[in-house]
Order: structure tokens, then sequence, then C-alpha cells
């Protein structure tokens, strides 16, 4: 198994800045922040992505991401707003394989934003039979 930095710092191998941690997380700043502030919040046990992340533990990870939400907005950091985001598996962004959620203190100007063409436009119908792929495979 190639190394996993995020393992490595929760091990205490590698270095980080760390904000917060419990049984169950460390959170540490991003060091390629979106804006300052930006928040990694981290399971201490290796899970690729979120299709290999304990459901507990991925509630456990919202929970302190709400906690740190809180943080943010009372810690002087221009934050007027938070994005939380998960990318799941390397088409959605995802770069460390080792989940993480992504805590991005916002504010009105600061250029952050999904870049789509929204080209895709679909009818009721597309979007229930859509739906319907979905729930079949619940
Ligand atoms: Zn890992």
């Amino acid at each position: 198994m190639t190394a996993c930095i995020f393992c490595e710092i929760v091990g205490g191998k590698a270095a980080c800045s760390a904000v917060y941690e419990d049984e169950t997380c460390l959170v540490f700043m991003d060091i390629h922040p979106v804006n300052a502030g930006h928040l990694l919040v981290v399971p201490k046990v290796h899970a690729t992505d979120l299709s290999d992340l304990p459901p507990e533990t991925g509630g456990k990870m919202f929970q302190v991401a709400q906690k740190m939400t809180a943080a943010l907005t009372n810690s002087g950091i221009r934050c007027e707003g938070v994005d939380l985001l998960m990318a799941h598996k390397s088409a959605a962004g995802q770069e460390v394989f080792h989940a993480h959620l992504h805590v991005i203190p916002r504010y009105q100007g600061d250029g952050f934003q999904f870049d789509a063409s929204y080209d895709y436009k679909p009818s009721r119908d597309d979007l229930d039979q859509t739906a319907a792929k979905i729930k079949r495979s619940l």
C-alpha cells in the first residue's frame, strides 16, 4: 500500500496545522486553501472515499464540520458563509484518497464558484426517469 499523507498526518508522521481533534476526526488547515480558514475534517481511520467510509464516521465528520463552521464564524476570519464539500473519486476532483470534508469559509465576491455549463436542461419526465433509476439502486 502506498503511503497515505492523511494517515501520516493523523499518525503524527507528517506536519499539519491542527485545529481540533476528537476520537473520530482530526481537523487541520488545507495547504491549498480557497480562502483563509479553509479546513479539512479527516477521519482518523483510513477510508478511501465515501463508498469506504463507515456511515457513523461520516455522521461524526458532519457534526465536526458544524462545530468548525461556528468556530470560523466567531474567529474574526472573514467568513460570511461556508461551503461543505467532499469530493468522491477523481472525476469529482478528489486528489487525496483518504476521505475528507472541506469546510470552506466564504464571503461575497471571493470568486470561488462551481464552474458548470448547465447545458443539461431536463424535463419533468427526464427528472422522473432519473429519479426512478436512482430509487431502483437504493
Ligand atoms: Zn489514509
